[in-house]
């Protein structure tokens, strides 16, 4: 169904068909066809009439949602994405609906919404599958997580979280102090565990140790050596028994992006010779009693089951041993890791996990009860801190298309006799380009471009017969991708012809604010249209943000079969906005979002579906948190937006004086700045 056209016999390709083709591809909508009317294109169908028209399956299709997006998202007879926020127990909403009804609010693009029941049913299913594991091997202990509060600090979500989890005894996980200060006001669940992980000073660790006080089982993991003698010493001096665990370094090594989190050189944890000096050392101070809890974390993102047995495997042997030596032990802390499957390959590459949060918690359970059974350990509370698996589902970022910048290969005249012997020999070419012949012809029309330089610059060719040149290679390619997209094996000198032909789309977005990973680590998101899901999507684009940084662009994307270098996309039309969505971007994102040419946060909207009683719109608006506005951004590079506002003032007053400017000019432009200064960052809606 990706094919624009679909020629009996590609061989008997002729100009009109390849016309028709290259206008399909460009799909500038002014474009002609070869009935010489305007080409709307958009039923899919090709000059025969032989192709089907579109259907939403073909859209789910060509950008996998059920691959990534299950059983959250969706296409709906409308061509609209729907969100099912519980899941499969029922309830959906349209999201092109739910944005139209935003914007009608005067919220404006971008907008970052949040469904919190995704992030309730994600702690559930959780929860869930470690029951349900629990039960299957007869697991004599309890599974008890926590949220690693670095995956999103906000304060709506964690609020949410300890209000989600509260039956389930959910704590949270502290990696620094302010992370621990939001722990300990956050979480108020008698019996639910505050994991303090990281570097610690001795004002971290009394605080932690004192925030037991409040009730709440404050666990310290000791990470280094250095933390042992602090803690043994915070601990005389406040009178007060802590909660200890301690971080181990495993040899078994993690992999991909955040492989180096575990091995021998890792920068967290404590290697085997130095977990038996804090057993002596907590020993030698009567405080071996204190030491519950092992932890290991070997990286986010793990997209290989087999890692996470291995270092399992390893840090249940310490965990055993560790109770041999006379600690009490009573908790194993798996660390996070479990993955998302971004690209819904279900594979192990890098965007994508071989394995379902079951199989994970399946994995946890049995090997910690084989361990404990073949040493005669009483089995532990299983610890968890997955930070992703729980928080990336429940946020879309919605932006909108503000314009698009389409190479425009348009048909090139016909060779006339006269012109340059190079146009008659390209020219040639390019109307016997078929599918047995491309690859060749392909390398014969760049070698007549290069040519075409050539004699350009030793003058033998006029400006005008070096466009003429050009223009006939670029229809050249054009021909050749068509042809291209209908085989299997794309030859390695054409993967990035379709790139090179591709439209840019210009995002109202800031990937440094918005989707950090995409520029920083080439972490691929779902991105799509979240409308019009059921017409052919007849472009193919890269995308480009808002900064004036080259590197704020994305030109990888989740394709059928894998990545690709080009999304495909509709064309605009003229009065009606074209909304993107980028899915999956609730965990981490957030905070590693920065000012980059000062676009800041984007307004954020907290919607929760409606009960049946209040289903009128079928959601309702929980909580919105405004986006920064430019006084605000400035402020934080430290400019007093009131002194530039008086500066501006002043110089047009000088300007006005020297008859620089009229009394009307500067009345618009006070009036201008004064408003800018109030605004969104980002460009709005026309
Ligand atoms: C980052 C981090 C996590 C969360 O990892 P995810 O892959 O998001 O689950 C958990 N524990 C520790 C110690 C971490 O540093």
């Amino acid at each position: 169904m990706s094919q624009i056209y679909s020629p009996s016999n590609p061989s008997t390709l002729n100009l009109e068909t390849a016309a028709r083709t290259s206008s399909s591809l460009t799909g500038d909508g002014k474009s002609v066809d070869s009935n010489g009317s305007s080409s709307s294109k958009t039923d899919g169908t090709d000059a025969s009439g032989k192709a089907a028209p579109w259907t939403i399956e073909d859209s789910e299709d060509l950008y996998r949602i059920k691959g990534w997006g299950e059983p959250y998202f969706a296409i709906n007879e409308n061509g609209n994405i729907t969100v099912s926020p519980q899941g499969d127990r029922g309830g959906s909403l349209d999201l092109h609906k739910l944005v139209e009804g935003l914007k009608q609010r005067d919220f404006q693009l971008p907008l970052l919404i949040r469904f919190s029941d995704i992030l309730e049913d994600r702690l559930e299913r959780i929860n869930a599958c470690f029951a349900k594991a629990i039960a299957r091997y007869s697991y004599e202990g309890t599974y008890q997580g926590v949220f690693p509060t670095k995956c999103n600090q906000q304060r709506h979500i964690i609020e949410d979280l300890v209000r989600f989890g509260r039956s389930y005894q959910f704590g949270l996980e502290a990696g620094t102090k302010p992370e621990l200060m939001i722990a300990l006001a956050s979480l108020n669940t008698p019996g639910a565990l505050i994991i303090c992980n990281g570097y610690k000073d001795a004002s971290y660790i009394e605080t932690a140790m004192l925030g037991q006080r409040l009730g709440q089982k404050t666990i310290i993991v000791l990470e280094q050596l250095e933390e042992v003698d602090m803690a043994i010493a915070a601990a005389k001096r406040l009178g007060i028994q802590p909660v200890l665990g301690v971080r181990a370094k495993l040899a078994a090594k993690g992999s991909g992006r955040w492989g180096e989190s575990a091995g021998d050189r890792a920068k967290f944890g404590l290697s085997i010779p130095e977990l038996i000096i804090v057993v002596e050392r907590l020993q030698a101070a009567d405080m071996l009693p204190c030491l519950e809890l092992l932890h290991f974390h070997i990286g986010s993102q793990v997209s290989a089951i087999s890692v996470i047995k291995d270092a399992l495997k390893e840090a249940c042997r310490i965990y055993v041993e560790l109770a041999k030596l006379g600690a009490p032990m009573g908790y194993l802390d798996v660390g996070g890791g479990l993955g998302v499957d971004y690209d819904g390959s279900k594979t192990s590459s890098q965007g994508s996990k071989n394995y379902s949060i079951q199989n994970y918690a399946n994995d946890v359970v049995a090997e910690v009860r084989d361990a404990c059974m073949a040493s005669e350990t009483p089995m532990p509370t299983l610890v968890s801190e997955s930070g992703r698996a729980i928080a990336s589902h429940q946020s879309v970022l919605i932006f909108d298309i503000l314009g698009t910048s389409e190479a425009s290969y348009s048909q090139p005249d016909p060779y006339q006799e006269g012109e340059h012997k190079l146009i008659r020999e390209l020219w040639d070419l390019y109307t016997l380009v078929n599918a047995e012949n491309y690859q060749e012809a392909f390398n014969d029309a760049v070698q007549f471009k290069q040519e075409a330089a050539s004699l350009f610059n030793f003058s033998y060719l006029s400006l005008s017969e070096r466009a003429r040149v050009e223009r006939i290679y670029w229809a050249c390619c054009v021909k050749i991708a068509n042809l291209l997209r209908q085989q299997d094996y794309v030859p390695e000198e054409l993967e990035h012809l379709e790139k090179s032909l591709a439209s840019i789309y210009y995002m109202n977005m800031s990937l440094f604010q918005s989707a950090l990973d995409s520029w920083a680590i080439d972490q691929l998101f779902p991105i799509l249209p979240i409308h019009r899901l059921n017409e052919e999507p007849t472009q193919r684009a890269t995308l480009a943000d808002l900064t004036c940084d080259s590197d704020g662009k994305i030109a990888r994307f989740i394709g059928k079969k894998g990545e690709k270098d080009v999304l495909e996309l509709h064309p605009l039309k003229s009065g009606k906005s074209y909304y993107l969505g980028m899915f999956l971007v609730g965990a981490y994102q957030e905070t590693l979002g920065n000012l980059h040419n000062l676009f800041g946060n984007t307004n954020t909207i907290h919607i929760q579906l409606a009960s049946k009683a209040t289903a009128h719109q079928g959601y309702t608006i929980e909580h919105v948190v405004r986006g920064n506005t430019t006084d605000e951004v400035l402020q934080q590079v430290q400019y007093n937006p009131e002194d530039m506002i008086e500066q501006i003032r002043r110089r047009s007053e000088q300007a006005l004086q020297k008859g620089q400017i009229t009394i009307e000019e500067a009345r618009k432009l006070m009036a201008n700045y004064k408003a800018g200064m109030d605004c969104y960052t980002y460009l709005a809606d026309s």
